[in-house]
């Protein structure tokens, strides 16, 4: 940690300094930047608040840069933004806002600057660096922001019941910052956020799954999902997550948390390097458990189909959390679908049949589904966790080797529903449709080679079974021929 955060002394502040100072304007950097100094974490923008008109001050800069780059100016909002080559900057006067309760958009006035510090989240969040000739670079600390950077915790400037219920995104911005900061929440600022966890409720969707995903994309997602929890946060904005908590007990037979269980597969993807959608789809792999539990009292509790359900509610869930329903959304669900597939393969023997068939329906996604699979494997018992890793050694390796050989990521069959229709002078029809199915079981049984000659004459000879004869060459593709209409 750099403490206390010191200005680093470029010329774009020299040079607001001047614009602000010939304006009359009191101008400091304030809030994320000021706190990623001291951090020493990169910052992709600089926040300038001046006692006067932002956008104002903002012009004045640009004309006076070297460049002159054209300022934005959000009218509605009362900021500007410069964009200099190295740093975005954004302008805006120092306010007050008082907020009503039914609403997050505050009433926007101008205000000092200490009333502007006053409404910042947090007292990292609220610290000043000054631009001002007489003490340039001099730290503006009225909440104590630098002992909570050195202590690592989150705090509100003010009273918390205050902070939280004028805007209660900041509930999710302190566990947010919490998980990627690695910092405490102040006891106090909690019990806050508990107390006013219902208040979530009037904040959009959308600005609550950008923390979410921020959260998410931190290095130890864990903690702060059980920050979510331990708030009661979870409960109100992802319910279904929060229904895996807990265990049930008949006689001996306990099954495992399953809320603590995704957030460790959720952890050990992220440390095999995951993306945001394959940390979403730890977090959904076993999404569907407690709809599906039941209790068998010859082999205890058993989850049959969660899988299937889970991948099923993928969209709905999706949808209700304002994620994108593309091609991502599609990724997750298939690894959901698959997740149990590979360990399945373990505890088999494994038959180049079977590892064909999960090459054939993961796709591209193989890799992922694997890096899910082995994350998955989790248990208090080290010795088992290790022997079931072996294990999965040996399912990867033979993955590897079936996949060099039949290469089956991408796979196509090379006898089209166009060539079956042709050869034996069909229309699109079921018929059609049975041929490419049984071409292709055959293909995956590993009884014939994904290579034309031997394929096609697999094809004549399942056509012959049928009844169906080869069109004379010329002839192909005209008129049903008579043994479709038998
Ligand atoms: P990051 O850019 O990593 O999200 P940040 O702290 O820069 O973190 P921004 O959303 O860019 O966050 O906001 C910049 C500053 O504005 C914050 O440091 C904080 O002082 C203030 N701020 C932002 N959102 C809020 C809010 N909802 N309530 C109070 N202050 C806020
Ligand atoms: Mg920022």
């Amino acid at each position: 940690m750099n403490l206390p955060p010191q200005l680093p002394d470029l010329p774009l502040f020299r040079t607001i300094a001047e614009a602000a100072h010939e304006l009359g304007y009191p101008a400091y950097v304030i809030g994320g930047y000021v706190r990623d100094l001291a951090l020493q974490r990169e910052s992709k923008d600089v926040d300038v608040v001046c006692v006067g008109d932002g956008i104002q001050l903002a012009q004045a800069v640009g004309r006076k840069l070297p460049n002159r780059p054209r300022v934005t100016v959000f009218k509605n909002f009362g900021t500007a933004m410069l964009p200099t080559p190295d740093i975005e900057v954004e302008f805006v006067g120092a306010r007050k806002e008082s907020y009503r309760a039914e609403s997050r958009k505050p009433e926007v006035e101008a205000g000092t600057l200490e009333e502007d510090l006053a409404r910042r989240d947090f007292t990292i969040n609220a610290l000043g660096l000054s631009l001002n000739p007489n003490d340039f670079g001099a730290l503006i600390d009225r909440y104590n922001g630098v002992q909570d950077l050195q202590d690592k915790i989150i705090r509100t400037p003010l009273d918390p019941d205050v902070t939280f219920s004028d805007d209660p995104l900041r509930m999710m911005r302190a566990i947010r910052f919490a998980t990627q900061l690695n910092f405490d929440i102040d006891p106090d600022t909690f019990d806050a956020i508990a107390r006013n966890k219902e208040r979530i409720q009037i904040v959009s969707q959308e600005r609550i799954t950008v923390e979410l995903n921020k959260i998410i994309m931190a290095p130890k997602p864990s903690y702060g999902f059980k920050l979510l929890f331990a708030s009661g946060l979870l409960q109100l904005i992802f319910p279904k997550m929060a229904a895996l908590q807990g265990v049930e007990r008949r006689g001996q037979h306990a099954h495992k948390d399953n809320f603590y269980h995704t957030l460790q597969v959720l952890d050990n993807v992220v440390e095999a390097g995951a993306d945001l959608w394959l940390r979403w789809a730890a977090i959904l792999h076993d999404i569907a458990k407690p709809p599906t539990k039941r209790f068998d009292p010859k082999v205890g509790w058993t989850f049959h189909g969660h899988e299937d359900k889970g991948a099923r509610w993928v969209p709905g869930i999706f949808a209700d959390l304002k994620l994108p329903l593309g091609e991502e959304m599609r990724m997750v669900q298939k690894l959901v679908k698959l997740h149990l597939r590979p360990i399945a393969l373990v505890k088999e023997t494994v038959t180049d049949s079977a590892v064909r068939r999960l090459l054939f329906e993961a796709g591209d996604d193989i890799d992922r589904l694997m890096t899910l699979c082995r994350a998955d494997i989790t248990s208090k018992d080290h010795q088992r966790v290790a022997r079931y890793l072996r294990n999965f050694d040996v399912v990867e390796q033979k993955l590897k080797e079936v996949e060099e050989k039949d290469h089956l990521r991408n796979f196509k069959p090379v006898i089209t529903g166009e060539v079956i229709m042709q050869t034996f002078g069909l229309s699109p029809s079921k018929a059609v449709g049975e041929l490419k199915e049984a071409l292709l079981e055959a293909i995956l049984d590993g009884k014939v080679r994904n290579e034309f000659d031997e394929a096609y004459a697999f094809l004549l000879e399942l056509g012959q079974r049928k009844g169906l004869a080869p069109q004379p060459a010329g002839a192909a593709g005209t008129a049903p021929s008579a043994a479709t209409q038998a």
